[in-house]
């Protein structure tokens, strides 16, 4: 059977120094607190605020919109996941520790 080796995807940045894009995989809306800190980062059309109600439905909002009576509590999901450029700024600005981030695996053969 061929041995295959798995590394994570690096990118060599211009100064020669290399990187590893950190994927965003989820949120922990049990933590989140809605501030949109979040989402105001983050130019890739990834995340979306929305509103949780009793039943544990996500009601899509915007950023800026004050509070409603529809809803529990306001949440950030993440909507274009295939967007992310993996820089984590998400994260980093994030008060709650709420983001969960992956590296890509490159599957090489020999
Ligand atoms: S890692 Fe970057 S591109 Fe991906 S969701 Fe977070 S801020 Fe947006
Ligand atoms: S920064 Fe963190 S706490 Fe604030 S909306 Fe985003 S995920 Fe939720």
């Amino acid at each position: 059977m061929e041995e295959t080796e798995t590394l994570k995807v690096r990118i060599k940045m211009p100064d020669g120094r290399s990187w590893i894009p950190k994927f965003v995989q989820s949120i922990d809306q049990e933590k989140c607190i809605g501030c949109g800190r979040c989402f105001k980062v983050c130019g890739r059309d990834v995340l979306q605020l929305a509103g949780l109600d009793e039943e544990g439905a996500l009601i899509p909002l915007d950023a800026d919109s004050d509070g409603d009576d529809e809803y529990e509590k306001k949440v950030m999901t993440i909507i274009g996941q295939t967007n992310c450029v993996g820089c984590e700024a998400c994260m980093k600005i994030c008060p709650k520790k709420c983001y969960t981030h992956e590296a890509m695996a490159e599957v090489l053969s020999p």
